[in-house]
């Protein structure tokens, strides 16, 4: 198991659809632990992304099930169901509002890939949004990272730049292409069984 310096009261916060969870994720998670010294970080699941509004994502238990799967063994990092267990769309203000009530004085590193940074002040409730949680920007091939919008804080990572989306895999599995090395084999092997993405 890896280690990070962690630093007491730095909590990084991850929000996706993961439909599926990929190495680009878990990459963006390790970035984020060792360049921000997080204490703990904590993968948030959408129940339905805003972004998305006529995608249908694969059932909530499918997608926490593969979080668990790869995130299996990694003791800093943690899964945070609220938003499936609210159900609708999934807004990030509600989220935060919750680990700034919760955690406080914790300071909150909401981690994004380059391509939600110009839409940020589209965000529900921007304003508080950006008063509670500092952005943290992972750099995605192919994205041209946009100027930090005000009010945010941004903050930009070296990361580990990776060009896999959650799309292009369920789009390879159902063109029956391999996903190995893109996702945790554990991952691949529950798609498989289960059948997701054809
Ligand atoms: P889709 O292809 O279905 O849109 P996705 O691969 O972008 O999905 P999400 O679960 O929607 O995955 O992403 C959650 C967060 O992770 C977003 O902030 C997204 O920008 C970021 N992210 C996803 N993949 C990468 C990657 N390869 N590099 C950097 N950030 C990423």
């Amino acid at each position: 198991m890896m280690n990070c310096a962690r630093v007491e009261g730095r909590l990084g916060l991850f929000g996706g659809s993961f439909d599926p969870v990929h190495l680009g994720h878990l990459l963006v998670a390790q970035a984020a632990c060792e360049e921000l010294g997080l204490s703990r970080l904590f993968f948030i699941p959408a129940a339905q992304s805003p972004f998305k509004p006529g995608a249908e994502p694969a059932p909530a238990s499918a997608r926490l099930a593969m979080l668990r799967l790869a995130l299996a063994g990694e003791a800093r990092y943690e899964i945070d169901d609220q938003e499936i267990r609210r159900g609708g769309v999934s807004y990030t203000i509600d989220t935060v509002r919750d680990y700034a009530a919760r955690f406080a004085p914790a300071e909150l590193f909401y981690l994004i890939g380059a391509d939600h940074v110009s839409k940020l002040p589209q965000w529900r409730e921007a304003d508080e949004l950006a008063r509670l949680a500092q952005f943290v920007v992972i750099p995605r091939p192919g994205e041209v990272m946009a100027p930090p919008p005000v009010p945010f804080r941004v903050r930009t990572l070296g990361g580990f730049p990776l060009a896999v989306s959650s799309s292009q895999v369920r789009q390879r599995v159902k063109a029956r292409q391999a996903v190995t090395h893109l996702v945790p084999a554990a991952v691949a092997e529950f798609i498989y069984n289960n059948r997701l993405y054809l």
